[in-house]
């Protein structure tokens, strides 16, 4: 549409000129609009404290209601507007069950009107209306000129000054609350960056128009190749399923989306109208959303979740278009978040991560926990309520999110986290001691990891080793599995850094909870409990034969340890066993000394200890997937979390079942679950007899010093005696919490 050009351009000018007074700037802007438009009245209503709208400028309706005349949001039509954050065109306006009259304007002339919400980054600073005398419903292309109108007040709006006072006191910066998951532990405070299209776009008008068009067509091809690469690796053999029709068909239904031309064919009008290509995809989005939004229906609703995702898809083709720099420990928040991209934020300095659809289980959240990166989710209508620069506190340990909070709340946090730097610090101290119980019980205390670039956190905290690396991780992260070089420089790396303290490094365990994005979702009922992690390896023994060949080489004859996870039968665990010593026979130079381990986290092993000891080196339990196998209950469902405890008799006995199986085969038996890292759990495994123990960094040097206080001959003549006493206990948890307290051992 020409017209808009010209409109745009017109606007460009005016928004660039220096000087002028915000109120006489927006009074020109609703000249332009209304004559462009062909409109009689073109009039702007910008958003007050207590929810008022208020005329800020009008074109055609009386100039002394300017400032005067108010409506309550939800109250008349453009309270409506605001209300739903949806367009109205009314061809008969006044009969309108929701018109509100207001004399003073002077409107009763005006039969037809359309108006647009100006809305920036999810939250509506106002709405934009024109009107006419002729009963008569606006045009499409009308109605897209003036969301682009709205878009460019929008940035009006927020810019200090623009209005007098339209952005303070508004009353969408008031704090707010929300109740989200903890996906990844921890405290953070910092001010919002959003990722995709969440975020605002930096420049809304193209230089030239045409030079625009083919940035957005080179793009489209570049996003229509990742695509077709995409569903063409869904065809070929992938080792994730043989089944991945499901997964095709969402990534056609995406193709489809970009290809039939709709969408892009409505950006393009955008750019030619005068956006630059990431505004455009950014109204036509909006505008997409705000028409679908109020449509109830499940499958559309489905279709606007593709619409998103193929709008990102964009934007990243478009290079982004999001702040270059990000100040460091600024929160990001995002509706979706894929581990590369996280990556990639980390990397920028972030110190914490809001995903709004993301869960405990997702990738984003595996690699949070792995970053040491405080993580939220789960949190519907963050995005709709922040605004970049926001200040938000992220409370991934008490699971809320506090938008704008007041000072108090403000100060109440900083204490908090100065506090725990202070702990920390004096932890620090405890870095070069022996880990040791009050009793003198040695303790190996190792690190669970996931990343080469964690490897410094053995310097930063003492650890004895690692003895969970989730081989998984870094594949997550590059959205693949890396081929055998690949594999081996990055396993040497670790053992480079390890500077000979030992890596137990766990073969892929991916499926189930951990996909990697060409995989197909889920068609199993119960994907943790599928055909996953060691049954893949086992079942393709090409990519587990790649992955062990690629640690061999990487040990270039150093010593090197092994194991394998979710093995359900001795023979599983043979097969694997013999696949690695196999390729140990051939790779030169052997590892000195090779150490193949068993994860025990399935409960039939326990059925088979004595068996598995004889074909194992070492047995490392995986108290997460034991316990969510052991109850039958979804380790990622939140609601089950605290009904099942391993402070519990069942839970306890396998682990008494497992410990004597170890001591009596001379089998080292250590626990690489979450569980090792917390406190009462700790000392309970190890007054059972566990005394490795592999955790988070963040955990280790708290453990350490606690452990350091701990009896465990007094502890274990306690769990006895508790035992005893109640054998039908849910859980020890609050007898042992209270020794504990007693014995300050706890807080
Ligand atoms: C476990 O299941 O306890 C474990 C350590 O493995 P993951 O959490 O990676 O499944
Ligand atoms: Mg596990």
């Amino acid at each position: 549409m020409p017209g808009t050009r010209r409109l745009l351009g017109r606007l460009r000018a005016l928004m660039a000129r220096e000087g002028a007074d915000g109120a006489a700037r927006l009074h020109e802007l609703t000249q332009l609009v209304a004559a462009e438009m062909v409109a009689e009245v073109c009039s702007i209503y910008a958003m007050r404290s207590g929810d008022l709208l208020e005329l800020a400028a009008t074109f055609g309706l009386n100039p002394d209601s300017v400032g005067r005349t108010r409506l309550r949001v939800g109250e008349g039509i453009v309270g409506l507007v605001a209300a739903t954050g949806t367009l109205q065109n009314l061809p008969d306006a006044q009969n309108h069950p929701a018109f509100a009259y207001r004399p003073e304007t002077g409107e009763d002339p005006y039969a037809s009107l359309l108006a647009v919400p100006v809305r920036r980054g999810g939250r509506t600073l106002g709405v934009v209306a024109v009107q006419n005398r002729q009963p008569r419903r606006y045009a499409e292309d009308e109605c897209e000129v003036l969301e682009t109108v709205a878009m460019l007040l929008a940035e009006m709006l927020a810019t200090a000054g623009a209005t007098d006072g339209a952005e303070q006191g508004v009353a969408a910066t008031l704090p707010r609350q929300f109740a989200a998951d903890a996906l990844a532990p921890g405290i953070a405070i910092g001010i919002v960056v959003m990722a995709g299209i969440g975020a605002a776009p930096g420049r809304l008008l193209a230089e030239d128009p045409d030079a625009e068009q083919r940035r957005l067509a080179q793009a489209a091809s570049t996003m229509r190749q990742s695509l077709e690469a995409l569903i063409e690796q869904q065809g070929g053999p992938t080792w994730h399923a043989p089944e991945n029709e499901a997964s095709r068909a969402i990534l056609e239904a995406t193709r489809l989306v970009a290809a039939d031309g709709g969408f892009l064919r409505r950006v393009r009008d955008a750019v030619a109208g005068g956006l630059t290509a990431e505004a455009a995809v950014h109204r036509v989005t909006n505008e997409v959303r705000g028409r679908m939004k109020r449509i109830a229906d499940p499958y559309l609703r489905e279709r606007l979740s593709d619409l998103e995702d193929l709008a990102d898809r964009l934007l990243a083709a478009l290079g982004g278009n999001e702040a270059e720099s990000v100040p460091r420990g600024a929160i990001l928040l995002a509706r979706r978040l894929g581990p590369a991209q996280l990556l990639d934020w980390h990397a920028r300095g972030i110190g914490g991560v809001i995903i709004e659809e993301g869960s405990t289980a997702g990738h984003a959240a595996i690699l949070a926990r792995a970053l040491g990166l405080p993580a939220l989710g789960g949190a519907r209508g963050v995005l709709d309520a922040a605004e970049p620069n926001d200040l938000v506190v992220l409370d991934a340990d008490d699971g809320q999110l506090i938008l704008r909070p007041d000072g108090e709340v403000r100060a109440a946090y900083a204490r908090a986290l100065q506090g725990r730097a202070e702990v920390e610090a004096s932890y620090a101290s405890l870095r070069n001691h022996p880990a040791r119980t009050a009793d003198g019980t040695r303790l190996q205390l190792m690190l669970n990891v996931g990343l080469a670039m964690e490897m410094e956190q053995l310097e930063t905290t003492g650890a004895a080793g690692i003895g969970l690396f989730r081989t998984e991780i870094a594949m997550l992260a590059r959205g693949s599995v890396a081929d055998v070089a690949d594999q081996a420089t990055m396993y040497a790396r670790v053992l480079d850094a390890a500077e000979g303290r030992p890596v137990r490094f766990r073969t892929l365990d991916l499926g189930g909870d951990k996909l990697l994005p060409d995989a197909p979702p889920p068609t199993e009922e119960n994907p943790a409990m599928g055909w996953r992690s060691l049954r893949v390896g086992l079942d393709r023994p090409a990519l587990l034969r790649r992955q062990l060949r690629a640690l061999l080489l990487a040990a270039q004859g150093r010593p090197l340890s092994v194991m394998f996870p979710m093995v359900a039968t001795v023979a599983e665990f043979r097969a694997a066993r013999a696949i690695l010593e196999a390729e140990a026979a051939r790779v030169r130079p052997a590892p000195e000394r090779l150490h193949i381990g068993a994860m025990v986290e399935v409960p039939s092993l326990l059925f088979q200890l004595p068996a598995l000891m004889e074909h194992t080196d070492f047995v490392s339990i995986g108290t997460n997937d034991l316990m969510q196998f052991l109850f039958a209950a979804d380790r990622a469902t939140p609601a089950l979390a605290a009904r099942y405890d391993l402070l519990s008799a069942p839970a306890l006995d396998a682990l008494g079942l497992i410990v004597a199986a170890g001591a009596a085969a001379g089998v080292e038996v250590s626990v690489c679950g979450e569980h090792a890292s917390r406190p009462l759990e700790a000392m309970v495994l190890a007054a059972l007899g566990i005394t490795t123990l592999s955790m988070p960094a963040a955990s280790l040097l708290r453990i350490k010093a606690m452990m350091a206080r701990v009896d465990l001959v007094e502890l274990r003549g306690l769990l006895e005696a508790l035992r005893r006493h109640d054998r039908g206990a849910a859980s020890l948890r609050d007898l042992l919490t209270t020794w504990a307290r007693e014995h300050g051992h706890i807080g």
